[in-house]
Parts: structure tokens; C-alpha cells; sequence
């Protein structure tokens, strides 16, 4: 690895209040967080920054040398939001304030509402990063790009002939209901790490590290899951980071994982499936049916810390048959209206106001005093030993 400087890239992002429903950010709101992190600049806090919206999520992109973590930073993060909530609730935006759950900020905005992805590492000479930052959907819809970009042969060509990737990643993997995580390394482990990320509800891939080194290679934002550790407390929509080239996988192979619109959970009042749709900045915002969910990516090269860029990634007529199919997805599901699998099941709808409905049937359903209880039956011993195909 080059000597470089040690520098730290922070995406923290909230949902501080939208114009017209969910749909996109108000510019004056991001008027008024670029005027914190400008001063924070002047001053010295940060070196660089860029704010953004996905969606109605408004982004702030920074880098400093404080670390991961650091209550600078985060407080400087807390202090943008509010700034920009403040400026929600003039204009009587939609939901102002939403993601900033308490009104003191604590040290560390993990917890809080908004949603953090940080990376640390030491800059290498060219240092290329993707900021993907997505809308109505969770943070476990990264899973399968990730596994892609890290451990697919078939996306990433590097995985078989780059010799600095050829030993594979190392992935994190975050229980959101038990609040543990395990490491699991690709190649040799795939299908573990498939049997549990296959459940991106509940298993999240939160850092991937490149496994000749242990140098980070991405980071995803699982902040609100967090909230009360060992407790499922919803959905956010999340934002992530990777670098590319140079021992990482190219940032072509990084966007070829986006080309599926794979099916995630979101959408329409985090209650619904549809396909994940990559856009350019200009189509950052969810209309149809609040969505469908959306995914923006921004190329940065960091040099000194200085952010270079951004280029705007799925800016490219390549994607334009992904964003077809997903449009015939999103048409697809929608015609299944209030019904699974287009509307998320049981499991997940206990998080939402569906619970409240049910409620009030609940004395409404009558025993069925004359139903004739079916006997157990007898299974033949034989059969459960039997492999069924
Ligand atoms: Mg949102």
C-alpha cells in the first residue's frame, strides 16, 4: 500500500422534510446545509464536502481527517440537518424534521435517525470512490450488489485475473434483530454468506474488507437499525460507499452490479417490493407511487482530501434497458395492488399502521364452534426419510 494521508470519508445522510409528499428534497434545504458545511470548511473541521438529495434524503458527502465516528463530524452533520429542518418547517415541507428523532445531539448521530456510512483509510495515489445513495428502500438492498461487486466472477472479472483480488473479500455481515454480525470470506464461504444475506430484511452486509490485507473496500449505512440494539426498529433508506481500481474491483464492475433491478423491499410507505431502478441525478426522485425505489451513484476521486467530482454514474444510456425492465417490473407488481408478494408480508408489515387496522377486526372474528378438528395424521414412517424433489 502507498503512503498516503490517513483520511476519512463520511456520507451522512437524513430525511429532513420533502416538497409535495416523499418525493424530493426542497433546494433551499440543501441551500441551507451547504452553508454549514461551507463554514465548517472555512474553518478547518472538513476539508471537502458535497450535499446532495436522494430522493427526499437529503446526503451530505464529506471528508476530514477526524476518523470514523468522530462527535466533530457527527455534531457538524446534526447541526447541517437541523439548519436545513429549520428551513423544512418554514416552507411547511412535507414531514419536516422526520429523521431527527430526539432534539439533543449526543456525541455520535448513530441512533438518532439519520444514516451514516464512514470509511478511514490511507489515500491511495489515485483514489477512486463510488457514493451510492438510495430511496424508499432498506439498507439490505445493497446486499446483492455487494455480493456482485465482491464475490461474482461472472460481474467482476478482477475476482479471476487481478492477482491483488484473486484471494477475495472478507464480508461483514449485521443480524438487524439480534444485533450481532459475523465475518464471513469469499470464495470459500459463498454459500453461508448467500444463506444469510438472501434475507435482506434481516441480514445486512455492512463492510466488506479485501481479504490479502484486510483494507476496507465498502461500507453500507445500518444506523436506524441500530436504534435499540437487538430490536428491529425499520427501515431507512440507505447510502454506501466503495472504492475502485487498483486492488479493488474497476468501477465499471462496480456499476455492472446495478444493471439487475433486483426486487427490494420499500417503496409506497416501506410496505411494498419493487424493483431497485439506478438514475442519474436529474431522476432523483420518487413519483410513481412514492418510487419505485431508486438508487443514485456519485464518482469522486480523493486527492489530499479534496473531493474530485463527482461524475454522475448511471448517467449513461447502458442503463436505459435496466430502467426499462424495471419500469416493466414496477408495472408488473404494482397490478398485484394490496396483495403479497407486491405487498410486503406479515413478518414485516408488524413495523407499519397495518397492525392498527387489524386491530380493530380483531373482535370481529367469530370461533368456529361446529369446525370438525382434523385428526393428526398418521404419517408412514417411510416417507419421512424420503428426499422429495
Ligand atoms: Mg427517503
Amino acid at each position: 500500500m502507498a503512503e498516503g494521508k490517513l483520511i476519512t470519508l463520511s456520507v451522512i445522510k437524513a430525511d429532513i422534510g420533502s416538497l409535495a409528499g416523499h418525493h424530493i428534497v426542497h433546494p433551499d434545504t440543501i441551500a441551507a446545509a451547504t452553508k454549514v458545511l461551507a463554514e465548517a470548511k472555512r474553518k478547518g473541521l472538513i476539508i471537502d464536502f458535497y450535499v446532495t438529495n436522494a430522493g427526499d434524503d437529503l446526503e451530505l458527502i464529506m471528508t476530514h481527517t477526524k476518523g470514523v465516528d468522530s462527535p466533530d463530524i457527527h455534531g457538524l452533520a446534526w447541526d447541517a440537518f437541523k439548519e436545513a429542518a429549520k428551513v423544512a418547517k418554514e416552507l411547511g415541507l412535507y414531514a419536516a424534521g422526520q429523521d431527527l428523532l430526539v432534539d439533543a445531539f449526543s456525541g455520535n448521530v448513530r441512533g438518532l435517525g439519520p444514516g451514516v456510512a464512514e470509511m478511514e483509510f490511507v489515500e491511495r495515489p489515485a483514489e477512486p470512490v463510488a457514493i451510492f445513495m438510495a430511496d424508499k428502500t432498506e439498507p439490505g438492498a445493497f446486499n446483492l450488489p455487494m455480493y456482485k461487486i465482491f464475490a461474482d466472477p461472472f460481474n467482476t472479472a478482477g475476482l479471476v485475473i487481478d492477482p491483488r483480488m484473486h484471494e477475495g473479500f472478507i464480508f461483514e455481515i449485521y443480524d438487524v434483530f439480534e444485533g450481532k454480525y459475523v465475518k464471513l470470506s469469499a470464495p470459500e464461504e459463498i454459500y453461508d454468506i448467500l444463506a444469510i444475506i438472501g434475507t435482506p430484511g434481516r441480514f445486512i452486509v455492512r463492510r466488506v474488507y479485501r481479504k490479502a490485507d484486510g483494507e476496507i473496500g465498502a461500507v453500507v449505512s445500518v444506523e436506524r437499525l441500530n436504534l435499540i440494539a437487538g430490536k428491529y426498529v425499520g427501515k431507512d433508506d440507505p447510502v454506501a460507499i466503495v472504492r475502485a481500481q487498483s486492488g479493488f474491483p474497476a468501477m465499471g464492475e462496480i456499476l455492472e452490479a446495478f444493471a439487475f433491478p433486483h426486487l427490494v423491499a420499500g417503496w409506497m410507505r416501506g410496505s411494498h417490493h419493487g424493483p431497485l431502478m439506478p438514475v442519474p441525478l436529474r431522476y432523483s426522485k420518487c413519483t410513481r407511487f412514492d418510487g419505485p425505489p431508486r438508487v443514485i451513484g456519485l464518482g469522486f476521486n480523493i486527492k489530499n482530501g479534496r473531493l474530485v467530482g463527482p461524475s454522475d454514474l448511471f448517467d449513461d444510456v447502458a442503463f436505459d434497458e435496466t430502467r426499462r425492465l424495471a419500469q416493466t417490473v414496477a408495472e408488473y407488481m404494482r397490478r398485484h395492488g394490496p396483495f403479497m408478494p407486491h405487498r410486503l408480508g406479515p413478518e414485516e408489515m408488524e413495523y407499519t399502521t397495518l397492525p392498527q387496522v387489524l386491530e380493530k377486526l380483531k373482535d370481529r372474528f367469530k370461533i368456529e364452534e361446529k369446525a370438525v378438528k382434523a385428526k393428526k395424521p398418521q404419517i408412514r414412517s417411510e416417507l419421512l426419510e424420503e428426499t422429495h424433489d
